[in-house]
């Protein structure tokens, strides 16, 4: 093999394609749409002249392989990292931070907890005891976070004003839906050694970082193709043989990674050669939904860059204005995952129900005035972490011999995270090699 083609720009296809390059592979790099980055994206919001994330991203320090695919494409100063995890929050007009201290290994998390002013005394001990507990394991895929949580004696309050935040922030999912596997393994992850879950921000628009793939194949003689839609993967005799694009135009090849999700990669496979069961395993992940609204207003509104919001229906609000050192106009983006109340309302009615409840958390940004706003809705930001879907997810290997997946739903052991596919794109290259 001296040529591969990989098929999607997501994560996972840049992730790959700069692995198979590195090792001396010319890539052909097809995406369908204008933009790299996948469901990290950026797009052009014309109205206001600037470039809009899709969804708001957020790493933790433990994404190890995100951080070193950025550096590998030279771009490593797009994301910056809290020197300490310091977490703003807010209760109506209660103010807290959940921080991390400078303790050595897992002690780390211990005063954070211990001044978590949310909750009881009493609940901030038994805390304790449920994070000591997380990170020693916590290997059920069946049982849900919060029925574990609730076995444990935790109270309302604590998986309310803690757990669930945890697990919406990281899983997309409530603690009453992610798996505890996972739960348990993003908190050991994050949480086992001090600076695990410092909290990186990405510091200009989403596409821009993804764009360095561009200049990386071209510099060991691939390519990328923007507005490539490739229409079939085309097989012969149980290989792969290359893809057609929906032009017509056909790319041949015996290396192919299809780093596309399964809603997306159904349609392209040749069903004489991987079968019926294989395209019905393909539709059985579940998918929840992220909704952005981004506000613009003429000064700032929030005292720290974000800040995490319980007791109310706002979730996690940015100010990119800051994390992207921007002057001008204060742009907010208020980002509400596991999302579903919110995707059948139309943007006029989400801004309705949330601005007053922005407002009311945020008093210090009293007389700000509302400049702009854009909703933006992604159905289908990541796949639900719940029981048995482990299941469900993808091999990395497909029946069709030279045909390998990437992408986070494939078996990373990772959630739904730009971590997880940045990591299928690895190992779908090291297959392939
Ligand atoms: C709003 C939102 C917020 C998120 N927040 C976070 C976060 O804070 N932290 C985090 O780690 N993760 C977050 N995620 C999840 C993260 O974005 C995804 O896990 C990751 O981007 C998935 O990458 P991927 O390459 O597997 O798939 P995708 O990003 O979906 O990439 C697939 C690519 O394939 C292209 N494609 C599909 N079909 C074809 C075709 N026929 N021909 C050519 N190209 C095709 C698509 O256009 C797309 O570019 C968030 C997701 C969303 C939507």
């Amino acid at each position: 093999m001296r040529e591969a083609i990989v098929v999607g720009g997501g994560a996972a296809g840049t992730s790959a394609a700069a692995s198979l390059a590195e090792r001396g592979i010319r890539v052909l790099l097809l995406e369908r749409s204008a933009r790299l980055g996948g469901r990290a994206a950026s797009f052009s919001f014309e109205r206001r002249g600037e470039e809009v994330d899709t969804g708001e991203h957020v790493l933790l320090r433990c994404c190890t392989e995100v951080v070193a695919l950025l550096a590998q494409l030279g771009v490593e100063e797009s994301v910056a990292f809290q020197p300490r995890l310091r977490v703003p929050m807010r209760s109506g007009s209660r103010r807290t931070v959940l921080r991390s201290s400078p303790l050595p290994g897992p002690l780390h998390l211990l005063p954070g907890l211990l001044g978590y002013n949310l909750l009881h005394v009493r609940e901030r001990w038994r805390a304790v005891g449920t994070a000591a507990r997380l990170l020693l394991g916590g290997s059920s895929q069946e049982e849900t976070f919060r029925d574990w949580l609730e076995r444990r004696g935790e109270s309302r309050a604590a998986i309310e004003r803690l757990w669930d935040p945890i697990s919406v922030a990281t899983l997309n999912a409530h603690a009453n839906t992610a798996r505890l596997d996972l739960a348990a393994k993003v908190f050991r992850d994050a949480f086992s050694r001090p600076h695990g879950a410092d909290l990186g921000f990405f510091t200009r628009p989403l596409s821009r970082v993804f764009s360095a793939i561009v200049l990386y194949l071209a510099a060991r003689g691939g390519a990328v193709r923007l507005g490539a839609r490739v229409d079939a993967i085309l097989a012969n005799g149980g290989a792969v043989r290359g893809v057609r694009l929906a032009t017509g135009e056909v790319l041949e090849s015996d290396a192919v990674v299809a780093a596309v999700p399964p809603f997306d990669l159904g349609r392209l496979l040749p069903r004489e050669a991987v079968g019926d069961a294989y395209l019905a395993g393909l539709g059985r992940l579940r998918w929840a939904p992220i909704v952005n609204v981004h506000l613009w207003f003429d000064r700032p509104v929030l005292e720290d860059p974000f800040t995490v919001c319980v007791d109310s229906r706002l979730q996690a609000v940015f100010d990119v204005s800051r994390l992207h050192n921007q002057t001008g106009a204060t742009h907010l983006v208020l980002s509400q995952s596991a999302a579903e109340e919110w995707l059948s309302l139309s943007p006029a009615e989400i801004e309705v129900a949330l601005l007053p409840e922005l407002r009311r958390a945020f008093p210090e940004g009293e007389g700000a005035k509302r400049l702009d706003a854009l909703v933006v809705k992604h159905p289908r930001a990541t796949w639900v972490p719940g029981p048995g879907s482990e299941r469900d997810r993808l091999s990395p290997l497909t029946p069709i011999r030279g045909l390998v997946l990437a992408g986070d739903a494939t078996t990373t052991g990772w959630p739904s995270t730009l971590e997880g596919a940045v990591r299928s794109g690895r190992t779908a290259a090291g297959l392939l090699l």
